[in-house]
């Protein structure tokens, strides 16, 4: 599973500036953007990056095409996207026993602009020198993870959301 296979950098980037946003086709149920979702409400969207170098590697993005989170988003939306961000966190953490979470707003004015916070567990026992961004980079290679394997994975971290979803709900109805 944590066997990387290479990446073709120059192919992933042929076209990547002119094609539709593929973010805002996934929200839109586009099969050529087809992710596998791991939630979802009025918002926000989470999947899984088709490009994961790490196991249940996700993405965050609102649902709306924002670009600039320091322009983009109000304050109240910003920190609402965060929680998300946090309680993502937490079940990747749970899910797979994760030594530390990567969390980064990344994207392109030049391609995928649409807003989007990379959140990825790290699991305990990678060399330090293949932490951080080298874990990161696809460009030292991605997991071969098949559509099935994939699909459980959005599973196994949707159901870890929703409790970890829960637990708050539960938290805040008791404060
Ligand atoms: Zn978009």
């Amino acid at each position: 599973m944590t066997t990387r296979v290479p990446f073709d950098l120059d192919r992933y980037l042929d076209g990547i500036g002119t094609r539709p946003c593929f973010i805002c086709g996934c929200v839109a149920d586009d099969p050529s953007f087809f992710h596998h979702r791991v939630y979802e409400d009025s918002e926000t969207i989470i999947f899984l990056s088709r490009y994961p170098t790490l196991e249940g590697y996700c993405l965050v993005c609102p649902r709306e095409h924002r670009e600039d989170f320091s322009k983009d988003l109000s304050k109240a939306e910003y920190l609402r996207l965060q929680e998300m961000v946090y309680l993502l966190s937490r079940a990747l953490k749970k899910t797979f026993n994760a030594e530390r979470i990567y969390a980064l707003s990344l994207g392109s004015q030049q391609a995928n602009s649409h807003l989007h916070f990379h959140v990825a567990p790290l699991p305990s026992g990678v060399p330090l020198e293949r932490q951080q961004y080298h874990a990161l980079m696809a460009e030292n290679g991605i997991l071969q993870i098949d559509e099935p394997e994939m699909a459980r994975l959005a599973e196994r971290i949707r159901a870890a959301l929703a409790a970890e979803l829960k637990d708050q709900q539960r938290s805040s109805s008791d404060a």
